[in-house]
C-alpha cells in the first residue's frame, strides 16, 4: 500500500486531507504537534526532531510514495509592528518545516526509486503578498521557489513536486477574520472548505498526475 505521511493532520485542511486519501485506500500516517492524537509528532520547526522521529518511522515502516507538507501557522500584524518573534516563529515553521520534514523523507524515496508525490500547502498570500502579512507572505513564497527548484532536481525519477495556494478556506486559522469584509473580496462570496482542498490534494497525490510538477495551484473562489 502507498504510504503517504500527511503534516499538521489534526484539524483544519490537514485533517480533511488525510480523511479523504484513506477513504481513497492509501496508508496514512497523520502528524501533528504532540499530544493531539496523531501518528506521528514532533514540531517541525525542530530539525532535530524531525530527523529522529522521520528516520525511526521510515526504518519501521518503509520508504514514503507520497507527502503532503500541510501544517504551518500566521502571526499578523502589521509590517512596523510586527515583532522579531513573529517574523522568526512563521518563518522557522513556515519555511524551514519544509526543509525539515522532507530532508529526510526524500533519500528514501529516491533509493527505492518510487515515483512520489510531493505536495507542499503554499498560499494565496505567497503568490500576491497581503497586507499584515509580511511574515507569512515571505515563508509562503519561499515554498514556493522551494517546490520548483526541486521539482527541476526530481522531475527525471518521475517524482513531481507541486504547490496548492489557497484563498480563504474555513478553519481555525481565519477564525479572527473580520468574515463579512473578507467575502466581498471573494468572487464566489464564500470560503472555501478544507474537504475542497482535499479533493486537489487527492488528484495531485495520484499516479495519474504523474506529468504535473513544478506548479503553484491556487483554489481561492476566484480571488484573481
Ligand atoms: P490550522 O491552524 O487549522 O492547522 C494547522 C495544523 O498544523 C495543526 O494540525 C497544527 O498542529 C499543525 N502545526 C502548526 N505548527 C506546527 C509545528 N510547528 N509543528 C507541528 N505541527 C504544527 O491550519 P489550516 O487552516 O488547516 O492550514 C493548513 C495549511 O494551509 C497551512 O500551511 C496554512 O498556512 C495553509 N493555508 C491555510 C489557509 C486558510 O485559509 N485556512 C489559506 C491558505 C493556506
Amino acid at each position: 500500500m502507498k504510504r503517504i505521511l500527511v503534516t499538521g493532520a489534526s484539524r483544519g485542511i490537514g485533517k480533511a486531507i488525510a480523511q479523504r486519501l484513506k477513504d481513497e485506500g492509501y496508508e496514512v500516517v497523520t502528524h501533528s504537534f504532540k499530544s493531539e492524537g496523531t501518528d506521528l509528532k514532533f514540531d517541525i520547526a525542530n530539525r532535530e526532531e524531525c530527523r529522529r522521529v522521520i528516520d525511526a518511522d521510515i526504518a519501521a515502516n518503509g520508504p514514503y510514495y507520497g507527502v503532503v507538507l500541510n501544517a504551518g501557522i500566521a502571526s499578523d500584524n502589521p509590517f512596523p509592528a510586527l515583532e522579531d518573534e513573529q517574523w522568526d516563529n512563521v518563518l522557522r515553521t513556515d519555511l524551514d518545516g519544509f526543509y525539515n520534514v522532507l530532508k529526510p523523507i526524500i533519500m528514501p524515496m529516491i533509493s527505492s526509486r518510487i515515483k512520489g508525490r510531493i505536495i507542499a500547502l503554499s498560499s494565496i498570500s505567497g503568490v500576491v503578498g497581503n497586507r499584515g502579512q509580511v511574515n507569512y507572505s515571505a515563508a509562503k513564497a519561499g515554498v514556493i521557489g522551494a517546490v520548483k527548484a526541486l521539482a527541476v532536481e526530481l522531475a527525471k525519477r518521475g517524482i513531481t513536486v507541486n504547490a496548492v495556494a489557497p484563498g480563504v478556506i474555513e478553519t481555525d486559522m481565519i477564525k479572527d477574520m473580520p468574515v463579512e469584509e473578507v467575502k466581498k473580496a471573494i468572487p464566489m462570496r464564500r470560503f472555501g472548505k478544507s474537504e475542497e482542498v482535499a479533493a486537489l490534494v487527492s488528484y495531485l497525490v495520484s499516479e495519474e498526475a504523474g506529468y504535473l510538477t513544478r506548479q503553484v495551484i491556487s483554489i481561492n473562489g476566484g480571488m484573481f
